[in-house]
C-alpha cells in the first residue's frame, strides 16, 4: 500500500507554473500514486482545486475538492455537473477539457496555492460543458471514468482556472487592470523570492 504524502507546492515565478501540460496517455503507478498525493496536498492547504505544474509535473491531471468542506455545500440551484460531481470530491482527473462556454459571464474572488496571501477578482463564463476522465474519486479510490457535463457557479470556475494552468496561465493574467497594478508589487517579490529558492 503507498502513503501518500503531501508535496512541495510550487510558487509564483516557478517556470513550471508557465508551461503548457502534455496529456496523461497511460495511468501507471506513478500517476495514481501522483493522484493520491495532489488530494493529499490540496486538504493540506485547504484548497478547493490543485493542478499538477502546482507540484511541479507538466501534465494533464487536476485534482478538485470544493464539495469537501462543511462550509462550501452545493448551491441551491446546483447544475448537472455540480449533482454529478457531489459525491465524487475530492476527485483527480486527467486531460480535462473545455467544450464550450457560456455567453453569460460571473465575477469570483479567486485566490491560488500557488500565490499564497493574494486573491483577486476575476471574470469568467458563469457555465461551461467539460469533458474529461476522473482516475480517483472519494480522495481513495481508483476509477476510469470518461465524463462530460455542464457546470457552472463555483466550481466551473474552479474547473477553469485549474485548466489555466494546465496551460500555463494564471489567475493574475486575467485580472482587471486596476487589481494587476494592486498586486504588481507582491508579485515581483514573490517571484524574486521563488528564484532565489530555486537556485
Ligand atoms: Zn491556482
Amino acid at each position: 500500500m503507498y502513503t501518500p504524502k503531501v508535496l512541495d507546492v510550487k510558487t509564483f515565478g516557478d517556470p513550471v507554473l508557465r508551461n503548457v501540460s502534455t496529456d496523461v496517455t497511460e495511468v501507471t503507478e506513478e500517476i495514481r500514486n501522483l493522484a493520491l498525493d495532489m488530494v493529499v496536498t490540496m486538504k493540506d492547504e485547504s484548497g478547493i482545486g490543485l493542478a499538477a505544474p502546482q507540484v511541479g509535473e507538466n501534465i494533464r491531471m487536476i485534482a478538485i475538492g470544493v464539495h469537501i468542506y462543511d462550509d462550501m455545500p452545493l448551491p441551491p440551484h446546483a447544475t448537472p455537473g455540480e449533482q454529478m460531481l457531489a459525491n465524487l470530491q475530492p476527485l483527480v482527473m486527467i486531460n480535462p477539457k473545455i467544450t464550450r462556454f457560456s455567453d453569460e459571464m460571473s465575477v469570483l474572488d479567486e485566490g491560488c496555492l500557488s500565490i499564497p496571501g493574494l486573491d483577486a477578482e476575476v471574470l469568467r463564463p458563469a457555465e461551461i460543458e467539460l469533458e474529461g476522465t476522473i482516475i480517483l474519486e472519494r480522495g481513495d479510490q481508483f476509477v476510469n471514468k470518461p465524463v462530460r457535463f455542464v457546470c457552472g457557479n463555483l466550481l466551473s470556475t474552479c474547473f477553469q482556472h485549474e485548466i489555466d494552468h494546465l496551460d500555463g496561465i494564471l489567475y493574475v493574467d486575467r485580472a482587471s487592470d486596476e487589481d494587476k497594478k494592486r498586486l504588481e508589487r507582491s508579485l515581483k517579490k514573490m517571484a524574486k523570492n521563488t528564484k532565489k529558492k530555486l537556485k
